[in-house]
């Protein structure tokens, strides 16, 4: 009775609250993986709220699912459903989590959708953070459950599973050499944290989606790094109501929540050009020292950076799928463009890209650079691996570009214009 009273109470309160978001986009619930938009007659646009964002904007009801699964009341998407086989298998893969084959696909397949919580609750353990930093696992586990749970899993592309990804990614960094003997425990932990929460509650469309129908976090901030800022700021919102950190000090709380801006903030694909040319002008003059504290956090932020938009450096069978993924996002957003007279952003019209074009412009103008630079920096039998796989999937985006066209050098020309304000960032798999 209580509940359903604050359950009515909170949906007026969204009403009201969604009524001054104007711009604001939500999923319409009879089509999941449709973006909902709803125009009015003065040609601005309204919002429409889900029973799902509803659950998004109440950190109450999250709260309520949340304890649910900590009192062990089993709901439909649970583990609890999973067989000791899979879960036994499930095991058996974060034994080898630091090898760069992993299949996450698999690994979330086996862990019943939750790769996010299982694989960042491992890494904890494994770099001993939960005892260095006194944790409490409860609470820990519970970040996570919410961190997982504002991915939008919708989204073809940026959900817990790339995200999921991303840590583990960043786990294969942490261990180079260069890298290991110098971090100390809360270069780690920031790292993982950054991590797993780099595009949390990502709506599944672009930053200049958000600008031209006037969404909120766009006016929010400025129109710049938008969907960086509100990642940055979700993360801390639920860092600060899961107190997981709270026998901390207030300064050395500050202090992550800012660190962990910079690292996400960093995934900015506008930016890329800002931050290789800084790591190509520390390799240039072989200046890096990794006992500097900053000089060790723009290696992280490098580091995430390569994590992001590792996909192409992977095997063939995982790099394919991803391409898949974020091509059929892309797509969606051209979709919903087209049928509210948008303008198609570049990349996402389905009727003039092809995955073959998008992928090999996306290797040749972002991944090729970044991670040439990187295997300066680290020169390790992964970084030749990642080159390895980026220079064979390249070859074979190639061929199927041929099979296409007949012709086979098209690189698409949206790539060639990276400076340029009018591209999208963040669909260039960020
Ligand atoms: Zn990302």
């Amino acid at each position: 009775m209580g509940i359903a009273l604050i359950w009515c109470l909170a949906l007026i309160l969204i009403k009201w609250i969604t009524s001054k978001r104007r711009g604001a986009i939500s999923y319409d619930s009879s089509d999941q993986t449709a973006l909902y938009i709803r125009m009015l007659a003065n040609s601005e646009i309204e919002v429409s709220v889900s029973a799902r964002n509803v659950r998004r904007l109440l950190s109450f009801q999250r709260y309520l699912r949340s304890s649910r699964f900590f009192r062990g009341i089993t709901v439909p998407n649970s583990s609890n459903i999973l067989d000791d086989d899979y879960n036994g298998q499930a095991k058996c893969m974060l034994e080898k989590v630091g090898n760069w084959n992993f299949d996450i696909f698999l690994f979330d397949r086996l862990t019943n959708g939750n790769s996010l919580v299982s694989l960042t609750f491992h890494l904890f353990n494994l770099h001993g953070l939960i005892e260095h930093f006194q944790l409490d696992t409860m609470k820990l586990r519970r970040f996570l459950v919410m961190v997982q749970e504002d991915y939008h899993s919708q989204n073809p592309y940026h959900n817990a599973v790339h995200a999921a990804d991303v840590t583990q990614a960043m786990h294969c960094y942490l261990k180079e050499p260069k890298l290991s003997k110098s971090l100390t425990p809360w270069d780690v932990l920031l790292s993982l944290i950054a991590a797993a929460t780099h595009d949390l509650d990502h709506p599944g469309v672009n930053q200049p989606f958000l600008i031209k129908t006037n969404h909120y976090l766009a006016t929010l901030y400025k129109n710049t790094s938008v969907l960086e800022n509100h990642h940055w700021r979700s993360a801390v919102g639920l860092l600060r109501e899961s107190g997981l950190f709270a026998h901390m000090s207030l300064e050395n709380r500050q202090l992550m929540e800012s660190q962990i801006g910079d690292l996400i903030l960093a995934t900015d694909i506008s930016q890329q050009n800002e931050y290789l040319s800084m790591f190509r002008s520390h390799l240039d003059r072989g200046d890096l020292c990794l006992e500097n504290a900053n000089h060790r956090h723009f290696i992280l932020q490098m580091a995430l950076k390569c994590a992001d938009i590792c996909n192409p450096c992977r095997t063939w069978e995982l790099s394919k799928q991803w391409s898949e993924k974020v091509t059929e996002e892309f797509f969606h957003q051209g979709d919903i463009e087209k049928k509210y007279h948008l303008g198609v952003s570049p990349l996402c019209d389905r009727q003039t890209e092809t995955i073959a074009n998008i992928q090999i412009g996306f290797m040749t103008y972002l991944v090729e650079p970044l991670f040439g630079e990187w295997a300066r920096f680290s020169n390790t039998r992964l970084s030749q691996t990642m080159l390895g796989h980026l220079g064979l999937n390249k070859a074979s985006w190639k061929g199927v570009q041929r099979e296409q066209s007949g012709s086979g050098d098209d690189v698409d020309p949206a790539f060639e214009e990276m400076d340029s304000d009018i591209l999208p960032q963040e669909p260039r798999l960020s």
